[in-house]
């Protein structure tokens, strides 16, 4: 079954899409946490970050790349922002399919919330 990004990235579905070429699509989240949040996801259906292997390792440093260009033109990049890639359960991944959050726009404050590690 194709996720709901597989669909995005061929088109299938809407999204505003801020940025696509052929390794990666970028489109701003339909839930966003902050003003600024756009994933970026490879077109390849990997599921998770345990699935990567080492053919993707151009893909995903191209994948920051990406990132790294969207941030600067959200105007976002010097003030700073976050990454997040979340996997399986522990995780809080709900799409199966990678894909990086890339948030920003406000100051974020603790990186997690409600952890019993201190
Ligand atoms: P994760 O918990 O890391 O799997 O995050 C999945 C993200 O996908 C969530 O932030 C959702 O708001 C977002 N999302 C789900 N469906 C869509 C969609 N159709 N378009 C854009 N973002 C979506």
């Amino acid at each position: 079954m194709p996720t709901i990004f597989e669909k995005i990235i061929a088109g299938e579905i809407p999204a505003t899409i801020v940025h696509q070429d052929d390794r990666v699509t970028a489109f701003r989240d339909i839930s966003p946490q902050a003003p600024v949040h756009v994933l970026i996801v490879p077109n390849k259906p990997i599921p998770t970050v345990n699935d990567v292997g080492e053919e993707d390792e151009r893909m995903l440093g191209h994948l920051f790349i990406v990132a790294r260009d969207i941030a600067k033109k959200e105007g976002i990049a010097e003030n700073g922002f976050r990454l997040i890639i979340n996997c399986n359960k522990h995780g809080g991944q709900v799409v199966y399919h990678l894909h990086m959050h890339l948030v920003g726009g406000q100051a974020l404050g603790p990186m997690l919330s409600g952890g019993t590690h201190g």
